[in-house]
């Protein structure tokens, strides 16, 4: 049987298993800061802990077992790593540097986006993570494992003063590979690692997470007591497109969906984001944003447009920057709050799985 991840133990679990050892409960806090304070990358580092509770560890449990296979970008925009798990499966992770704003620092704002499944099963026809097929869920350890081997990577490479033990990102989003909220449970101990005082101190309102619209999961998320954020993949703003490009609204169509957007907001009295791609001739007409303005006012909601990333293999395309425009200014000019991704450095970033992909081929021709 495999070993249970380190990084998906809570202090209340880990403090637990010491306990049942015979191992005294102060341990439980050392070794927490040896993960989320120091980054120990192995057991042998911890080096106040005993020998024999060492061992006991090493014979328990794995470490996340990430290793990088390659890294690509750049180290002042972004930068996507790809990731092989114990298992030889493959994942990406991504790091997205804003330009420098605060230049005592020298810091711009970092957003770290982990994938939550190794591939996805929810085919939305334009992205690149449903290509190669659905294998598996995460577990929490690998998501944790992410967050981790990046804040090592950013802190190995930065050549500023370091945050005072804070993790050297500024927002976390699930909008890597797959659909988080069809790993709810993973996902859900994941963040909760992140957020707590003893894990990574990570605010909850930095944390965001996007969903393709899973609605019984979305209802069961506003009664969670972490409160990070919420984007729903909106794509569509009528049935009729969304089925087009987005199987999932079958199966939650938007008189599901959008009365769940509201009851989520209304519970956590906070605007929730709904995530809309710019797809050429798909989803990009006029009609088009004057239905997202009604669903954008009724769900109280904010619109962020991103110009769609074209995809090694399939037909869809970008709109030019005047059809962006005259969509945008339909919303804008409606009152509604909105935002347009424009930043270059997104263009890795976005189509998450290609690099997946690509390694996947290249390793079965070589087989
Ligand atoms: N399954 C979740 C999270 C992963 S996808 C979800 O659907 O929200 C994260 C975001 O990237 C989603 O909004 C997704 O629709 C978008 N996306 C996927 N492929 C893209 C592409 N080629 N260009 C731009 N955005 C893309």
């Amino acid at each position: 049987m495999n070993k249970p991840f380190l990084l998906a133990e809570t202090k209340d679990t880990l403090q637990e298993k010491l306990l049942a050892a015979k191992f005294p409960v102060f341990r439980t806090k050392q070794v927490l800061e040896w993960l989320y304070k120091m980054r120990a990358r192995e057991f042998a580092q911890m080096s106040n802990l005993p020998k024999d509770l060492r061992s006991w560890f090493s014979e328990q449990f794995t470490f996340g077992g990430e290793e990088l296979v390659t890294i690509t970008g750049s180290q002042d925009t972004t930068q996507k790593l790809l990731l092989r798990l114990t298992d030889g499966s493959l994942i990406e992770t991504v790091i997205l540097r804003a330009p420098a704003q605060n230049e005592e620092t020298g810091f711009g704002r970092v957003t770290i986006c982990v994938s939550s499944q190794v591939g996805c099963a929810y085919a939305c026809r334009f992205c690149a993570s449903g290509l190669a097929g659905y294998k598996r869920n995460l577990d929490a350890g690998e998501i944790i494992a992410q967050l981790m081997y990046v804040a090592r990577h950013i802190e190995e490479k930065q050549t500023v003063a370091s945050r005072d033990g804070q993790v050297p990102f500024d927002n976390i989003v699930f909008m890597g590979m797959g659909e988080p909220l069809a790993n709810y449970e993973n996902v859900n101990r994941a963040i909760s690692i992140i957020n707590a005082e003893w894990g990574f101190r990570f605010g909850a309102r930095r944390i965001t997470i996007s969903t393709s619209g899973l609605v019984p999961q979305i209802e069961k998320l506003a009664d969670e007591p972490v409160s990070f954020r919420l984007a729903v993949s909106l794509h569509g703003a009528t049935n009729a497109v969304r089925d087009q490009i987005m199987p999932v609204n079958r199966r939650y169509p938007l008189e599901q969906l959008l009365p769940a957007i509201r009851h989520f907001a209304q519970k956590r009295k906070r605007m929730i984001t709904l995530e809309y791609i710019l797809i050429e001739n798909v989803n990009d007409g006029l009609d088009q944003a004057k239905e997202l303005v009604k669903i954008a006012n009724d769900c109280h909601a904010h619109v962020n447009l991103i110009p769609y990333n074209t995809v090694e293999g399939l037909p869809w395309k970008r709109p030019n920057s005047m059809r962006q425009n005259a969509f945008l200014k339909v919303i804008e000019d409606a009152g509604v709050s909105v935002t347009i991704r424009r930043e270059k450095g997104h263009d890795i970033a976005a189509a998450c799985g290609q690099l997946r992909l690509k390694q996947i081929n290249k390793e079965a021709a070589m087989a």
